[in-house]
């Protein structure tokens, strides 16, 4: 069993306490690797190696175009290594292989994308309403970016904010979950064998209240960008205020996924599928409520059924598996209390309902892959966010009605609108308050759209140009080449 250090200014790096954390995989329910378990002195040597790196030495001086060829070289590194990585990461937290595989082979454009814009951070000259005066804007670094990650994707979250904080020049010290931390520990080698210089990318890990909590606390660390739950975001929120972050924010969803009668009723039951029981529903976008049309719903719900019923549980390394476990002990024991608190709310349980005791699974947190019918929308079941594979079936009327029940949730992190119906279509991306609408497909990524939620879901925008933005820094210059006379000291010019 191997044992991680802290990553900090390129060297592995004890924890001072001398603690350690067992770090498990799901699908044995054994320790498969231990890692650091760090303290607010270890936050404060990591914070301190990326200041450093920030404001001296190679990567301070180095010109955008090298830092964007740094990150192309790290784009090919992780391509050569998907498959370690993934295999890693199914380890860590039981997430599929035949998706850790893709999603790692995918990965790469990040870096290339946001490598290709290093050097397009570009100001602009104003045309200035003073005489004798030249002003302009420029963008710079934010600063020392912390980034705390979930666990059920941490190599993506190190993607999506890595990439465009490093190509606006700032550096990192990313706090995985303590849960699945050893790919990002992993991948710190290959942003070494890259070339980049020491201090710009750092790792500790530990727990949140401690380790994250520390980094959140760090007067020298400029901005804050988090990827977990709505109430440890709202937490972070708060205590970010106290030394004025900036903060980004990706949390939950309770995201509707929503079937007209007109639209192709197998496709529609495949996006729903994947919605719902991909990643075994751990899954921010977790298309977790159906809304149908009344005039389909009993068809639909049967051929949804039927394909849920298809979904073959085991290992998550092996490539038949649809459904791996769930990663943690009381993730696992929360969803089991959702299903029992749906039942008692009279929810109607149409397919599993319970845990999975199929003897042939091995570290027993597998869950049966969950669908109520019968749903209302102030059932809890249909309200909050349950991380699992669990659906809930709520029946809708007309265009109108659908789109009162989707909005009516905290959340808005995405949507799907299945319709052959065009106009209906463009209708319903325009009224959805979600910060990603998939028409006639669902839980489809790309480095190019900005990815993000609205209300409870969170703040700022991962992937697309846009993301750049919230790593930068606008600063105005303005300069006087009036001669004569010095100005009137006393009045504002
Ligand atoms: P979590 O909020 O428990 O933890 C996320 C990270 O924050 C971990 O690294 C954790 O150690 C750290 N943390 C916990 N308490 C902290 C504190 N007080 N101060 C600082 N850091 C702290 O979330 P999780 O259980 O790891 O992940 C599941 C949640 O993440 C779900 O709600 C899911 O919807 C959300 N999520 C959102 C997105 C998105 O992009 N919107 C993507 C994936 C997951």
């Amino acid at each position: 069993m191997k044992t991680y250090n802290h990553y900090i200014g390129g060297q592995w790096v004890e924890p001072a306490q001398q603690r350690w954390i067992d770090s498990i995989d799901p699908y044995q329910g054994k320790p498969w690797a231990r890692i650091a378990q760090g303290c607010a002195q270890d936050v404060d040597r990591a914070v301190a190696a990326a200041s450093k790196a920030l404001r001296e030495g190679p990567w301070a001086t180095m010109l955008p175009t090298e830092r964007g060829k740094l990150m192309v070289r790290l784009a090919e590194l992780v391509t050569k290594n998907a498959d370690r990585l993934a295999e890693v990461e199914v380890r860590d937290n039981g997430k599929l292989m035949a998706e850790m595989r893709g999603q790692l082979n995918y990965h790469g454009e990040w870096w290339r994308y946001f490598g290709g814009l290093a050097d397009k951070i570009e100001g602009a000259v104003m045309p200035i309403d003073k005489p004798d005066m030249m002003a302009w804007t420029r963008h710079e670094p934010v600063g020392v970016v912390g980034a705390l990650t979930a666990w059920n994707s941490p190599l993506l979250f190190i993607a999506w904010k890595c990439a465009p904080a490093l190509a606006a020049g700032c550096t990192v010290v990313v706090k995985p979950s303590e849960f699945a931390s050893v790919s990002t520990l992993e991948y710190a080698e290959l942003l070494k064998e890259a070339g980049f210089p020491d201090g710009v990318f750092n790792v500790i890990t530990g727990y949140g209240q401690e380790v994250g909590a520390a980094l959140v606390d760090h007067p020298d660390v400029a901005k804050i960008t988090f990827t977990g739950s709505d109430a440890t975001g709202a937490r972070i929120y708060a205590q970010a205020a106290q030394t004025m972050k900036r903060v980004a924010l990706e949390l939950g969803g309770k995201s509707p996924n929503i079937v007209f009668a007109d639209c192709d009723l197998d496709k529609a039951a495949a996006g729903v599928i994947s919605g719902i029981f991909a990643a075994t529903g751990q899954t921010c976008i977790a298309g977790s409520r159906l809304l149908v049309q009344n005039s389909i719903k009993e068809e639909f719900t049967r051929r949804v059924v039927a394909l849920g019923q298809t979904a073959r549980k085991g290992n998550p390394m092996a490539a038949d598996t649809n459904i791996g476990p769930v990663t943690t002990p009381a993730q696992y024991q929360k969803i089991l209390s959702y299903i029992d608190i749906a039942k008692s709310e009279g929810a109607q349980c149409i397919l599993g309902g319970g845990p999975a005791t199929d003897p042939a699974l091995p570290g027993g947190q597998f869950v049966e892959p969950t669908i109520f019918t019968n749903v209302t929308s102030d059932m809890r079941i249909a309200r909050e966010e349950v991380f699992g594979p669990v659906l809930s079936i709520i029946g809708f009327e007309d265009e109108k009605e659908a789109v009162e029940i989707a909005n009516n949730t905290i959340y808005g992190l995405a949507a799907g609108v299945w319709t052959e119906n065009m106009g209906r279509a463009i209708r319903m991306s325009k009224v959805l308050r979600a910060g990603t609408v998939w028409i006639n497909t669902y839980r489809s990524l790309s480095y190019m759209m900005p990815f993000g939620g609205m209300k409870h879901s969170g703040i700022g925008r991962e992937s697309g140009m846009e993301a750049i933005r919230g790593y930068l820094e606008t600063k105005s210059v303005l300069m006087s080449y009036a001669e004569g006379a010095p100005a009137n000291p006393f009045v504002m010019r």
